[in-house]
């Protein structure tokens, strides 16, 4: 377990989030509405598990990561694109004074979709609302959430792919008129009314964008996908979240770190806090390149960023099923594990540093991932038949 040992200092840098929860609208997610309280353990994404190189935010992530959210577009590092384009939508919507328009954000976990859901609300200068499409259980829920929103205020909804078919149809005219259509009674003597809300901004995050239904999609104006981070970007991450947290890092551990972190700014803080650990408790406190490595090698997180999931993940494609090609559904039986946790957890990353190939016909185990176990690449003919 990560020691909690070492104070959190107060944040130095302005574009840091303010640590003290409920000290500001963007301190913490909120659930508003009148079943707010019921709801809110279950806020979170679920913990999958305890390997380090988990991108999906675990219980332990959620104590520090407050803190170490940049709250500004210019102090969120990396996604020069995303970052580009939100910078002109924000601004236009500034200098017209409306609602900028609903924002979805896409990509695996742990790449900053809900960082940058509260640098946009912070940017517009509004108070971020947040909940999450799992724990809306009732059509009532969302009216109540969409009701209190004032004017251009943002809603934020973590993993709206999730959300019920029921409940997403109240966001349909919400989204597009801005208003709510209540059916009030039941029956012959049912009728509808219409429930005007303030213009306001939705923002959906969410892993799978596909698993969204076309109508949702289709009332998102700004869609971004987030990708995995440059090894430069994910580096200065880390030399960042090492000052917020007071620790010193030296530019070779810097990038140490960073080179096994999967492009991915929340593994990079993760590991950054267990190497913290390693230093305090095996070294003098500092994180030197040999400490990093010592420590990492103690995770059990290699040069690659992977761990022993990925190792058997792809030794299972290449040993069981002749390296592919093979469905998701032999390979999720054959390492027991959830079909949608190796979709969304453990094959993007793989796919992104060419170890894993997603076809129509199945996944391939490549070349690469032969070579990194020390195996002979089999003939293209041997492999297909
Ligand atoms: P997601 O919502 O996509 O799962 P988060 O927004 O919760 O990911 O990001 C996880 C952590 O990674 C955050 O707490 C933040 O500290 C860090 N982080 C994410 N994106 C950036 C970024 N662009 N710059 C600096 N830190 C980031």
């Amino acid at each position: 377990m990560t020691s909690r040992r070492n104070p959190v200092p107060p944040a130095a840098a302005d574009d840091v989030a303010d640590p003290v929860p409920g000290s500001s609208a963007h301190a913490q997610p909120t659930l508003e509405g009148e079943h707010a309280a019921e709801h809110e353990p279950d806020r979170t994404l679920p913990v999958m598990s305890d390997r380090p190189v988990d991108p999906s935010r675990a219980d332990d992530d959620v104590q520090y990561e407050a803190g170490l959210r940049p709250r500004t577009l210019d102090g969120y590092i990396g996604q020069d694109r995303v970052r580009a384009n939100m910078q002109v939508s924000i601004a236009a919507a500034k200098g017209r004074g409306e609602a900028l328009d609903h924002v979805l954000l896409y990509g695996p976990p742990g790449l900053g979709k809900t960082t940058l859901a509260y640098v946009i609300g912070n940017e517009l200068g509004v108070p971020v609302r947040a909940t999450a499409g799992p724990v809306i259980e009732r059509p009532g829920d969302l009216a109540a959430i969409l009701t209190n929103l004032a004017e251009r205020e943002v809603l934020f909804i973590d993993e709206i792919h999730r959300m019920p078919p029921a409940i997403e149809e109240i966001l349909y005219p919400a989204m597009e008129d801005f208003e709510l259509d209540i059916v009030i009674g039941q029956g012959p003597g049912a009728r509808s009314v219409k429930v005007p809300l303030q213009p306001f901004t939705l923002i959906g995050a969410t892993t799978r964008a596909g698993l969204l239904t076309s109508p949702l999609r289709a009332r998102f104006g700004i869609v971004h996908r987030l990708d995995f981070y440059q090894e430069g970007d994910i580096e200065e991450i880390v030399r960042r979240s090492a000052r917020i947290l007071g620790v010193a890092i030296d530019d070779a551990a810097a990038r140490e770190l960073a080179r096994r972190s999967r492009g991915t700014p929340r593994i990079a803080n993760r590991l950054l806090r267990r190497v913290r650990d390693y230093a305090q408790v095996r070294a003098d406190g500092a994180i030197t390149q040999e400490v990093a490595r010592a420590a990492l090698h103690l995770l059990e997180v290699d040069d690659q960023g992977f761990d022993d999931i990925d190792r058997r993940l792809l030794r299972t494609i290449i040993e069981k099923f002749n390296g592919g090609p093979v469905g998701i559904s032999s390979i999720a039986a054959a390492v027991s594990e959830e079909r949608d946790t190796i979709e969304d957890i453990y094959e993007p990353f793989l796919i992104q540093v060419g170890f894993l190939d997603r076809t129509p016909r199945g996944r391939v185990a490549t070349a690469r991932a032969y070579q990194y176990f020390g195996l002979d690449v089999p003939g293209r003919d041997q492999r297909l038949w």
